[in-house]
């Protein structure tokens, strides 16, 4: 049969297909106390389980940063096991989260066979403090190379352990640091951890100023926004590309796309809410602080939010979330993608990330209160924020650079790649005022009536929103809108982190000799606020930042427009960013070269899987498909002229399709011809041959293909389309 029934089939299936809601199960108890954090090892639960001494030992490590004391190992180690057997555990695993921007693991049992032929589940301090994963494969930018390829994992007492269910047994996972034997950082939690000590001490010695003697550490915060997709499995497995790239690299528009915006905020359908649920509870259970669900503006488009958390935790609880929707959404029949742009045409997804610093009894110092204009520490900490932003505009945009992010950025659904504040019209008039010689008021935001007696008095903020923004103040945090849905997000953090460490000690340093001259502190902050915002106001952005005239306006402000990844990797280890890392000891200039060439080369592998699957694909289903079609259409001509009869309608479409079809084949030749030239020896020169050559050819096919789909008759085309996979739920 010439025909392919492949799609109906498809739908058929996915018509069919019940899901179990995995019953009671699956159901979050109405109270949720009952099962939160039941699969971590909780601050209270080890301080219940350790002999005070040493319980004593580990929160100095846990809540002050202080340094691990060893001797404690052995101790926590029995408790962890015996925690992790209890529910269930036969293995244990040191977590951690190699450069690949993804968690790793390798398990092993807590079996040791004693002396009468039986065995006993044993851990000990030196297990849970070091492990040896080998782990080669990982990349490490030539900070390892295999012949040397020692790496080690470190317990990371300050991020809480967890254990993994599955219907057939259950693992105790420990967060862990991933270093090589050097002692070079070979993951994200490493940077992420000493970026947190840098601005803590940065933030103590400001609050110090303050008058605030008794703040021992300042904490970074972070909470994010998920957005995803869910499609259904049955489209996914008959999706080459969405199985290799995780997006999709051909497929024309549907003739309803989100224009109606009829999905954002909408009921859940019952199938997806079901899903969310079982992936809640079991996020809850680990301990994570889900709040909130919505559907995203894109169809099948969704996202979910925790509470915010200490940056570390948050960090890892964001890869649990991932792993959770990804695991949780096959037993619904359902597929979670998380890559940024999953198909051409609808929004893409994010990753708001949400963030602050806070004093570590849990002081926010980015609330403004009720009168920003007089609160020194929040005027202070936001000061800096804007500092640090407007000279690391490069490193901001680098911790967001990915093949994936690139379809997003400054494609009118996302912040463009130009990096700027918004902070509301309450805080840019404080600013113009300060400017202005002194903050003398605050603008208030009085109440909002709705014109209904029945309908309550609302309290207005002081400024509005702008989602457009890809570094927005909002409320009393910033919230980097820029962040791509499928990266970690602990880089982020550690640039935010670091680029704060560093401005709060640039400006400490001018607030202390300004007070050792005798000034107070309320004039030494004045100066030193004004002096600042001189710098840097131009980073500072309200308008719509979708618009042309903002590319121009931020040309002439002198301000960074790195368009894409390539045109942004290469600053990462400037003279600028390595004094910055060195200084504040997060990154080495060895580590920062090492990531740079990790960034490159997942750079080129994405790209290059990308083109090769394109190629793949145009070969082996499209072409055939219209091959197909214009055979069944030049047999009607032949036989339709045989009778007698006027085939010109036929004709017309003949030609449509071959003309298309030979665009198709042109098309694929350069695509094929790129894809067989690396572009080079070293890993930058393969990037920019990905960027340069590669994907203008792969999206020169994409057209071609495009347009094939919506002439190819409907039972030919071999793919799932559009429609099917955004609509059919
Ligand atoms: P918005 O409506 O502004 O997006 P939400 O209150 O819904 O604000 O918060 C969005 C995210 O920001 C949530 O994950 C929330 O926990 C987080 N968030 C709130 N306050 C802070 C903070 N101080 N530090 C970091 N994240 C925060
Ligand atoms: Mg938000």
């Amino acid at each position: 049969m010439s025909k392919s029934y492949r799609r109906f089939d498809t739908l058929a299936a996915v018509k069919d297909s019940s899901f179990a809601t995995n019953g009671k199960a699956a159901a979050i108890p109405a109270d949720v106390s009952k099962i939160f954090g039941e699969n971590a090892l909780h601050l209270n639960e080890l301080k219940a389980r350790l002999p005070k001494p040493i319980w004593k030992e580990l929160k100095k490590t846990i809540t002050d940063n202080a340094p691990l004391n060893e001797d404690v190992a052995d101790s926590v180690a029995v408790v962890m096991k015996d925690w992790a057997v209890e529910r269930g555990a036969t293995h244990y695993t040191h977590w951690f989260q190699p450069l690949t921007g993804q968690t790793a693991e390798k398990h092993d049992s807590f079996i040791t066979p004693n002396q009468g032929g039986g065995a006993v589940a044993e851990f000990s301090g030196k297990e849970l403090i070091q492990g040896e994963p080998d782990a080669s494969s990982f990349p490490s930018g030539g900070l390892r190379p295999t012949f040397e390829a020692r790496g080690y994992t470190a317990w990371d007492p300050t991020s809480p352990a967890f254990i993994v269910e599955n219907d057939n047994g259950t693992v105790l996972c420990i967060p862990t640091a991933f270093a090589s034997w050097t002692g070079e950082a070979l993951d994200n939690k490493t940077p992420l951890l000493r970026s947190v000590e840098a601005v803590s001490q940065q933030g103590v010695k400001a609050l110090k100023m303050f008058g605030f003697d008794n703040v021992k550490r300042v904490v970074s915060t972070t909470g994010f926004e998920q957005e995803y997709f869910l499609i259904d499995q049955e489209f996914f497995y008959r999706r080459p590309d969405l199985v290799v790239s995780n997006r999709t690299l051909v497929g024309a528009k549907p003739p309803k796309g989100q224009d109606l915006e009829d999905h954002y905020f909408g009921s859940i359908p019952d199938r997806i809410l079901a899903y969310m649920m079982e992936a809640e509870k079991e996020l809850y259970r680990l301990g994570v602080p889900v709040k909130t669900r919505h559907n995203e503006v894109a169809p099948s488009q969704f996202e979910i939010a925790p509470i915010f958390e200490t940056c570390n935790i948050a960090a890892d609880h964001q890869q649990l979330t991932m792993i959770t929707l990804k695991r949780i959404a096959r037993k619904y029949g359902l597929v979670c993608l998380l890559h940024e742009k999953p198909f051409a045409g609808v929004n893409g997804s994010g990753k708001h990330t949400n963030w602050s610093l806070a004093t570590s009894n849990g002081m926010n110092l980015l609330e403004p209160g009720d009168d920003p204009h007089s609160n020194m520490v929040f005027l202070y900490f936001c000061t800096a924020a804007i500092k640090a932003v407007h000279k690391n505009q490069d490193l901001l945009r680098i911790a967001i650079a990915s093949a994936g992010n690139d379809h997003r950025l400054g494609a009118n659904e996302a912040p463009p790649a130009i990096i700027s504040i918004f902070l509301g019209e309450q805080l840019e008039d404080i600013y113009k005022q300060i400017q202005n010689g002194g903050a003398k008021s605050s603008k208030k935001g009085g109440l909002l009536g709705l014109g209904s007696p029945v309908l309550p008095h609302l309290p207005m903020h002081a400024g509005d929103r702008n989602r457009t923004s890809p570094f927005a103040f909002t409320g009393n945090k910033f919230e980097f809108r820029a962040v791509g849905s499928a990266q970690s997000v602990s880089f982020p953090v550690t640039v935010l982190n670091t680029i704060m460490a560093e401005a709060l000690a640039e400006m400490n340093s001018q607030m202390e000799s300004a007070l050792k001259k005798g000034q107070d502190i309320e004039t030494a902050l004045a100066a030193v606020l004004k002096s600042t915002m001189k710098d840097c106001d131009k980073i500072i952005f309200s308008g719509d930042g979708y618009s042309d005239d903002w590319q121009k306006e931020a040309k002439k402000r002198g301000l960074l427009n790195l368009r894409t990844t390539m045109d942004a990797l290469h600053l990462l280890n400037s003279k600028k960013n390595v004094d910055l890392f060195e200084t504040y000891k997060v990154l080495t200039k060895r580590e920062l070269d090492a990531r740079l060439e990790i960034l490159y080369d997942i750079y080129f592998k994405t790209i290059n899987i990308e083109g090769e699957t394109t190629e793949n694909l145009a070969q082996t289903m499209i072409i055939p498909a219209a091959v197909r079609y214009i055979n069944e259409l030049a047999a009607v001509v032949e036989r339709g002229k045989s009778i007698g009869l006027k085939v010109d309608g036929t004709q017309t479409v003949i030609k449509k399709v071959n003309d298309g079809l030979n665009k198709l084949v042109k098309s694929l030749e350069k695509l094929i011809a790129a894809n067989l030239d690396l572009g080079g020896d070293e890993i930058e020169q393969k990037a920019h041959h990905m960027h340069k050559n590669v994907i203008p050819a792969m999206n020169e096919v994409r057209n071609a293909a495009d347009e094939l789909e919506r002439l190819v008759a409907d039972d030919f085309w071999p793919l799932p389309t559009y429609r099917d996979m955004l609509f059919v739920k």
